[in-house]
């Protein structure tokens, strides 16, 4: 049992961050406190740095979870808002 297992460590693999586009370099997001060279871990509603732990998340998934969020009765107050408005801008 002298024998140790060696494990291959993964490659980071950071070929993959940068894409050709036209003959023009294209990045993958990197950390704005690291700088760059330093890419960003991409899951699926957020960004993350493993150096420095900085996280963005991601706007989309939140702004549509807002809109998800507003009830009923606040579409028809601002439907109504909406309706008053056009009812005085048509008197004058
Ligand atoms: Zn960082």
């Amino acid at each position: 049992m002298a024998d140790k297992k060696i494990k291959n460590k993964l490659p980071s693999k950071k070929w993959s961050k940068y894409k050709l586009n036209n003959d023009k370099l294209e990045r993958k997001p990197t950390c704005p406190r690291c700088g760059a060279g330093n890419f960003m871990a991409e899951h699926k509603d957020r960004l993350y740095c493993g150096k420095c732990a900085y996280t963005v998340f991601n706007d989309k998934r939140i702004s549509e979870g807002k809109k998800a969020k507003v009830s009923e009765e606040q579409i028809k107050a601002i439907e109504k808002e909406i309706a008053v408005e056009e009812s005085e801008s048509e008197e004058s």
